[in-house]
């Protein structure tokens, strides 16, 4: 086998390239290559280092006989505020049982309770306890053993690792046919041509600051396909996870409050009896965000900002078992030991519900170009995303564009883009390369416009907050399009890749600020403090968001896919 860090002496060319080693990436590159296809999988940093390595508490199905996927595509749709898919839903909960036991099967060592039958954790939003998890380490456990899995196909599937993706390709007819893609190594460019290219490359969670994510989650995706033309959906739907830390912005899982945690103000209250009398903790995260952020605003949090998460309510040697990545976070970002006393969170951002619109099968708007994984928006999660629900989505809709993209290969040739496109791409990096050498540096910016949207696009947003946000994202992407680099080298030259990794975060941003001033009304995650209610008559449909020249993208709707669930009020 070609060692996968060699360059080919041919210019890469395969059935299907696919952009990003997460789950859904690689997940789609096991099952295109099942099918026989020419695979590429590229990744900015090694696949497993990926951020789904990150995902802890667990993933959904409804294997357990007494639970029904019926129930589990309602709960997703409630947590939704409506705004999800349907057909998508039932396809991602019907599916979502066999590719559990699909990935046990393959190595994954899900947790089993006592009977010796896989065991579960109650999650948020959710009528069953049906999240399959691995302690809390599901992510790494299941993206370790897909890797394994693809080495299998390593005579079909070539791995350009620490490959960075700058740009998509598309011929005189505008289909998708590859990309643009450095080697972060010794920084030469090459075009990978594909006849089918599968977008994988994660959110943009670091347009916002503090975020969970890790540093390479910065929406390259997202912004590739929407300046070649794509749609981008959902937009304003971004999720603040309830229980972060203050500070860093570091993930206590969901988990604690599935085995039983707390939440707790100033004076002691577990003050989410008051917000969702049924569900408590376990309501779903956006309900549970405004929750806390209320009460912090209302005087009853910690000087800090935050109220209190008290896990010792958590048996600690179930605690010490099942958690014990957060018992780690605790003690080394925190100073806490959660096992004997309460650690101060508040709500963080973490996820993006939005993204590249596409169909069941992962066909986004540009013929050729598919996505999958937080980068598309099928919409399964619509305003809100339930907690594990996202591993399934990276699984089955990774699964289903890798099948689909092969199956488009097989009906066309090559394509053969013209390799002045490497000389066009060469110019933009010099470019950035030679800016003047004055101004503000790429991390000053980036952390405005994090601080920006933690504040204006954030939990509560209003008229006001968010036309000040867009006004400072549009300073900042033409302070951006100068700012100056250090590293004038080739060899991992990370600061040209954090310059171009700033453009597409601040693309993003545009589109999530316009998105949410659009949307007039309260759903989900977007919380309009001047249009405080849902409003169905007028707003149950998504927004669509795409290029518009030089000026302010294009806003247009698209119709809410729904089965068989009316609306109905919202209560847990
Ligand atoms: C701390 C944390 C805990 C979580 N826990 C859970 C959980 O328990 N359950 C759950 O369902 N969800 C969880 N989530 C959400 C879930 O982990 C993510 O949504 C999911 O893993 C995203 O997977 P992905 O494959 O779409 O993207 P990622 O795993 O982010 O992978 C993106 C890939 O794209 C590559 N890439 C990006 N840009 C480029 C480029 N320009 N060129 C080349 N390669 C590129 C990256 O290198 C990477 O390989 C959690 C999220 C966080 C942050």
């Amino acid at each position: 086998m070609r060692p996968p860090y060699i360059q080919s002496p041919e210019v890469p060319s395969h059935d299907v390239l696919i952009i990003g080693a997460g789950l859904a990436g690689q997940r789609a590159a096991l099952a295109a290559a099942q099918t026989g296809a020419s695979v590429a999988i590229v990744s900015k940093v090694h696949p497993v280092r990926s951020h789904s390595v990150a995902a802890a508490g667990g993933i959904n199905a409804a294997l357990n006989p007494e639970d029904t996927w019926e129930s589990h595509a309602f709960d997703t749709i409630k947590g939704s505020d409506y705004l999800g898919d349907q057909d998508a839903i039932e396809i991602m909960c019907r599916e979502a049982p066999d590719e559990i036991l699909w990935l046990e099967h393959a190595g994954v060592t899900f947790h089993r309770n006592e009977t010796g039958h896989l065991g579960t954790r109650a999650f948020g939003g959710a009528s069953a306890a049906r999240t399959y998890y691995v302690a809390d380490i599901t992510g790494h456990a299941i993206l370790h053993v897909l890797y394994e899995q693809l080495m299998k196909h390593h005579e079909t599937v070539d791995r350009y690792e620490e490959w960075f993706t700058t740009g998509l390709l598309q011929d005189d007819g505008g289909h998708c046919v590859g990309a643009i893609c450095r080697n972060l190594r010794d920084g030469h460019l090459e075009v990978f041509n594909a006849k089918a290219t599968i977008l994988a490359s994660g959110g943009v969670g670091q347009a916002y600051n503090p975020t969970t994510n890790g540093l390479i989650v910065t929406g390259d995706g997202m912004a590739q396909a929407y300046r070649i033309g794509a749609r981008l959906m959902d937009m304003e739907m971004v999720q603040y996870h309830p229980t972060t830390l203050a500070g860093n912005g570091l993930l206590i899982t969901e988990g604690a409050r599935g085995e039983g945690a707390w939440l707790l103000n100033a004076k002691g209250e577990r003050f989410m009896e008051r917000y969702a009398p049924n569900k408590v903790e376990l309501a779903s995260r956006d309900v549970v965000s405004r929750a806390e952020q209320t009460e912090i605003n209302e005087g009853r949090g910690f000087p800090d900002g935050t109220v209190a998460l008290d896990i010792t309510k958590v048996p600690r040697k179930r605690t010490l078992e099942a958690l014990r990545e957060i018992v780690n976070i605790g003690r080394d970002f925190a100073g806490v030991d959660i096992t004997r006393q309460p650690i101060h969170i508040r709500p963080g951002n973490h996820y993006m519900m939005g993204g590249v619109k596409t169909d069941v099968d992962g066909e986004t708007s540009i013929p050729g170009l598919y996505a999958a994984g937080e980068v598309a928006c099928v919409s399964v999660h619509g305003g809100n995303r339930l907690g594990a629900n996202s591993l399934l989505d990276t699984l089955i809709f990774g699964r289903r564009s890798g099948v689909h993209a092969a199956q488009r290969a097989t009906q066309m040739p090559m394509p053969s883009t013209d390799n002045s496109r490497v000389s066009d791409a060469q110019k933009e990096i010099d470019a950035i390369i030679n800016r003047d050498p004055k101004g503000r540096r790429i991390g000053a910016i980036k952390k405005e416009l994090g601080e920006t949207m933690n504040q204006y696009v954030a939990v509560f947003r209003d008229a006001e907050g968010l036309d000040k946000a867009l006004e400072i994202v549009l300073r900042l992407k033409e302070e951006a399009a100068k700012a100056p680099i250090d590293d004038r080298g080739s060899i991992f030259n990370q600061d040209v890749i954090s310059a171009i990794e700033l453009g597409y975060m601040l693309d993003c941003a545009e589109a999530i600020v316009v998105a949410s001033q659009e949307r007039k009304e309260s759903r989900g995650a977007q919380f309009r403090l001047d249009f405080p209610k849902r409003d169905d008559e007028h707003w149950l449909k998504h927004i669509d968001i795409s290029v518009n020249g030089t000026e302010l993208p294009n806003v247009t709707y698209s119709p809410v896919t729904i089965t068989r669930w009316q609306p109905e009020e919202r209560t847990y």
